[in-house]
């Protein structure tokens, strides 16, 4: 993994636990989902039910279990925390949902990588609080039917698309997570500056803020190396020349594209002529797998129209050509 994609590296790990939002209120952006929230959380309370089945879908580091744990923290429940592809037989999320106490959170990311098994059990599990497993094997075989303690099951995925219906049928609530804009990344820098104790200038916040590839996870991880710099290169405090000039070293460009986003881009424009070039085309090129390059690197060049997805591949557009420092070719307006 390169150190500044948005997939979760080992050193993240010690910083979330203090860069975290722990209410709604701290948690920045997102708007339109904690005002929701706060509606179904106060719902839920008042009536002493667990909340409804949630899912968060979005591309990495956006804060879906960010959300999950501000939500158990504003109910004031237990949340216990896994991902799909640990849950390998019926009995790991047996056993997990049977030491659930009343109202607790289950938190499963990565859900659409749930065995089919396993993911069979929870249907009835989240609709009745019951669970059918099979033990034995032929004639000796029997159903075992357990009660469960009513519980949340909150889901976390890059698509919605990956998961099968019957599963994203059983969600009450689905709630699509956004890239954040600027100004609400520079917020979160400053807090995380706050937090840490490092001093920064309001123009190299906003600095790391448009080079963070819309994402916490990266404005976190920029700053945290933008300080290595100003410590080493300077006096500490981070200041936009120390905020430029590191993040140049890094490689991490004035859109916030790092390597594999420009390699991606060097690709569709030379060696497909600018597309449409397919996915697995592409996949094979720079050596990524396809999954990878749909949920983390093409949703931001996307959204910042540097690519196009049409049914015959990708098309890099005017922009990404001039960008990456290219000559238009004819045709492309
Ligand atoms: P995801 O589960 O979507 O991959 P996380 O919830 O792990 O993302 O968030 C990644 C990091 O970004 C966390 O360490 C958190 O501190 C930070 N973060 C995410 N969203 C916000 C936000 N809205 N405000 C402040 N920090 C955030």
């Amino acid at each position: 993994i390169h150190p500044l994609s948005p997939e979760v590296i080992q050193e993240d790990i010690q910083y979330e636990v203090n860069l975290r939002p722990r209410t709604l209120d701290e948690f920045i952006g997102q708007e339109k989902i904690k005002e929701n929230l706060k509606v179904f959380i106060s719902a839920a309370k008042m009536r002493q039910e667990p909340l409804d089945h949630t899912l968060f879908f979005g591309p990495p580091g956006l804060g879906k279990t960010t959300l999950a744990t501000i939500i158990a923290n504003e109910l004031g429940v237990n949340i216990k925390t896994t991902t799909g592809p640990v849950l390998e037989r019926q009995g790991d999320l047996a056993a997990i949902l049977t030491n659930l106490s009343d109202k607790d959170i289950l938190f499963i990311d990565e859900i659409h990588r749930l065995p089919r098994i396993v993911e069979e059990i929870l249907y009835s599990a989240m609709e009745d609080y019951k669970l059918d497993i099979i033990i034995g094997q032929g004639p000796n075989a029997r159903t075992l039917k357990i009660n469960l303690p009513r519980f949340t099951l909150i889901g976390a995925t890059t698509r919605t698309g990956l998961l099968t219906s019957p599963l994203r049928d059983r969600f009450g609530v689905i709630n699509r997570l956004e890239f954040y804009n600027i100004e609400e990344l520079k917020q979160i820098v400053k807090r995380s500056a706050h937090l840490l104790e490092i001093e920064i200038k309001d123009d190299a916040a906003s600095e790391i803020a448009r080079r963070s590839r819309g994402t916490p996870r990266i404005a976190n991880r920029l700053l945290k190396r933008v300080r290595d710099f100003a410590q080493v290169k300077g006096n500490g405090i981070i200041d936009m020349t120390i905020a430029a000039d590191s993040m140049n070293a890094m490689d991490v460009d004035i859109l916030g594209l790092d390597e594999v986003d420009r390699k991606l881009l060097l690709t569709i424009i030379d060696k497909f002529n600018g597309g449409p070039a397919g996915i697995d085309a592409i996949a094979a090129a720079l050596r990524e797998d396809k999954e990878t390059i749909e949920d983390v690197y093409e949703p931001y060049l996307l959204q910042e129209g540097l690519i196009e997805r049409t049914s015959r591949g990708r098309l890099a557009t005017r922009l990404a050509y001039k960008h990456m420092g290219k000559d238009l070719p004819q045709g492309l307006f």
